[in-house]
């Protein structure tokens, strides 16, 4: 940018932000305005010592920082990729792109931890502070201390968002990390509310992850509605902004479960919020986005009687196909889609959820279905997909079969846990390209032929960018909870979809900057095909393109006006911002520059 552009940057955010009576929050470190050592001493001893400068993950693997430190170095190295141990530090996040900012950051190259990926450390767009909360008194004392100095604030729990909304260069974080309480009430008594009062009601204090959420509950004879990763932070961005798993078709979105949070408000006010308290920012918060209208500290959620889980799992590869062939030539991947979507309509019926993975060379399908049964029904509603696939000589066949767990525990431990290691890998690079997809493209043959040439382009197109890209088609809409009363404020795009198509492009070391550049413009150009086969509708807020250029029809649909109007009366000078969040200031924020060179 010239430094023209960038004055007239400054100056016509200078003039929104007092226009909206937002003092920008934009003091930095070195400026007059930035806190002295005393002041954030004082601080630290209001909050209990509770306060911490950020340290990267790796910067013990650094011989120019001065943590360096060989034998701590090795521990990290061991666990670099795995994102439980990861998640207990604050200096990282699961994606690399959203730890480091352009050619600056304090990361390890993921298949070789030995090696390190920049010349020093620093600390990219880890914030300045952080504030590692056990209390809501440390979130009230934060935001208000943030205030005083005119400091930007940050939210971060996992770390885990792909648009990077929970790393802030030069921000005070509020970590909520270690609220990591559980409890399980079989008679719930809501505050001041009694119509919120009810049965098998969970609370998660705001740090927890799923795993142990899944294990706590199931110990109590219940499933809760979260998602498949062991790592990601239900309370958090999850449960805010929609939250979808393997109970998302039987029960709905987490956030439609919510029953009731605690949470601190802008000036430091804690509130009990639900139906009849604060009922829109309790609204505004079941899906409209984390880090955009309060912290949450607890979440209340409805939690229901365990069910078996019943999977049917198909693992191929196309005979005689490489892994870099173009999928839209691959004749056996194209019949393949047509059969899973022509099958769509039925499987929502009954609820069968899942997902199944395209790769240009190889496919792998995992039904899920969440009943109390011996594994009729699910065998039953895919047994004509099952035969279709076990009669082609076009495969080479490492899994096909169907396969019970007790319940959602016994079934993530099998499953989950080894996978993570393998599919998922944290401290590496990604790049998503999202779109729900209605009902009515899966009703005739004509549209389902489009939908499956524009997943198979994007196969193709995102495989010409990047080495390590797979497409997922996501089963996992909540079609029994059409939630026609807008309780909640997810985006209303999922109410009509069968279908969260997500292709995803992962690296491991930085890449040139035009390299970059392209590579994301790719990924949004080839949703082109299936935008125009879901005209208003949208992507999924927790894992879409960061690129969005119409993000607010996208990722909230007809819902963004009511939830800025949330947005105006409880945060109303804008202490919390994040990335096309409601409300946002837009990319021009100085504290943005990082989006610019990622
Ligand atoms: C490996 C992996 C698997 C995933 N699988 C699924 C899945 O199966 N289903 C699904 O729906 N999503 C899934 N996601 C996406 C996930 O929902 C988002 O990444 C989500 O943002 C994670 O929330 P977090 O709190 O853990 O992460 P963070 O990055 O810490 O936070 C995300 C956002 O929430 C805000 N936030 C965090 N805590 C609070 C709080 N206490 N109060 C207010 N704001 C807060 C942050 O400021 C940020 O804006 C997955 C992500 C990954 C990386």
């Amino acid at each position: 940018m010239t430094v023209l552009a960038s004055l007239l940057f400054s100056i016509s955010f200078a003039l929104v932000a007092s226009a909206a009576t937002d003092p920008g929050y934009n003091c930095r470190p070195g400026q007059k305005c930035w806190p002295s050592w005393d002041e954030w001493q004082h601080f630290n001893a209001s909050i209990d010592g509770h306060l911490y400068e950020t340290i990267p993950i790796a910067a013990s693997c650094y011989k120019s920082s001065p943590h360096y430190d060989e034998a701590a170095c090795q521990v990290v190295e061991g666990y670099y990729s795995n994102s439980i141990p990861r998640g207990t530090h604050y200096g990282q996040a699961y994606w690399l792109n959203w730890e480091t900012c352009g050619d600056s950051g304090c990361a390890l190259l993921e298949p070789n931890p030995a090696e390190t990926l920049y010349g020093n450390c620093s600390l990219g767009r880890l914030a300045s502070y952080y504030v590692d909360v056990r209390t809501t008194s440390h979130i009230s004392a934060a935001l208000q201390f943030a205030t005083a100095h005119n400091i930007r604030i940050s939210v971060k729990n996992t770390g885990h968002d792909f648009f990077g909304r929970s790393s802030v260069p030069n921000s005070l974080a509020i970590w909520t990390h270690n609220l990591d309480t559980l409890s399980f009430n079989p008679n719930f008594t809501a505050h001041n509310c009694a119509s919120a009062n009810g049965q098998n009601v969970g609370e998660l204090g705001a740090g927890v992850v799923a795993g142990d959420a899944y294990r706590f509950f199931n110990s109590h004879g219940m499933d809760i509605t979260g998602g498949y990763e062991q790592s990601v932070g239900l309370a958090g961005g999850f449960g805010q902004g929609g939250g979808v798993g393997s109970f998302t078709t039987t029960y709905g979105l987490m956030a439609d479960n919510a029953v009731e949070f605690e949470v601190v408000t802008a000036g430091g006010q804690v509130r009990i919020i639900n139906q009849c308290n604060d009922p829109e920012l309790f609204w505004a918060m079941r899906g409209g986005g984390g880090g955009t209208f309060a912290v949450l500290t607890k979440y209340r959620v409805q939690v229901y009687p365990s069910l078996p889980i019943h999977v049917y799992t198909f693992t191929a590869s196309f005979t005689g196909v490489g892994n870099h062939s173009n999928a839209t030539q691959n004749v056996a991947l194209r019949e393949i889609m047509t059969a899973h979507a022509e099958n769509q309509i039925g499987w929502s019926a009954q609820l069968v959820t899942g997902q199944v993975e395209y790769f240009p060379g190889a496919f792998t399908a995992s039904l899920v279905l969440p009943y109390g049964d011996d594994g009729s029904k699910l065998r039953s509603a895919t047994a004509s997909f099952a035969r279709f696939l076990s009669n082609r000589t076009d495969l080479s066949v490492t899994a096909n079969g169907y396969a019970s767990y007790a319940n959602y525990a016994a079934y993530l431990t099998e499953t989950a846990a080894p996978d993570a290691k393998v599919t998922e890998p944290a401290g590496i690079f990604s790049l998503l390209a999202s779109r729900l997809i209605p009902r009515k493209v899966f009703a005739a043959p004509s549209t389902i032929d489009a939908l499956v040439e524009g997943v198979l382009q994007g196969i193709a197109t995102s495989r010409s960018f990047l080495n390590l890209t797979g497409t997922q088609v996501v089963l996992e809409t909540p079609v029994s909870n059409l939630d026609r009363n807008q309780t909640a404020s997810a985006n209303p795009a999922w109410r009509d979809s069968l279908w969260h198509v997500i292709h995803v492009g992962e690296w491991v070391e930085p890449l040139k900057a035009d390299v970059l550049q392209n590579t994301t413009d790719g990924f949004l150009q080839m949703l082109d095909p299936l935008k125009e086969l879901s005209p208003g509708g949208g992507a999924y807020f927790n894992e879409a393109h960061y690129g969005e250029p119409d993000w607010q029809q996208t990722y909230f649909g007809s819902f963004y006006d009511r939830l800025l109007a949330v947005k105006s009366k409880y945060d109303p000078t804008h202490l919390f911002d994040c990335w096309k969040c409601v409300g946002w200031r837009g990319e021009q924020d100085p504290f943005y520059s990082c989006y610019r060179e990622w």
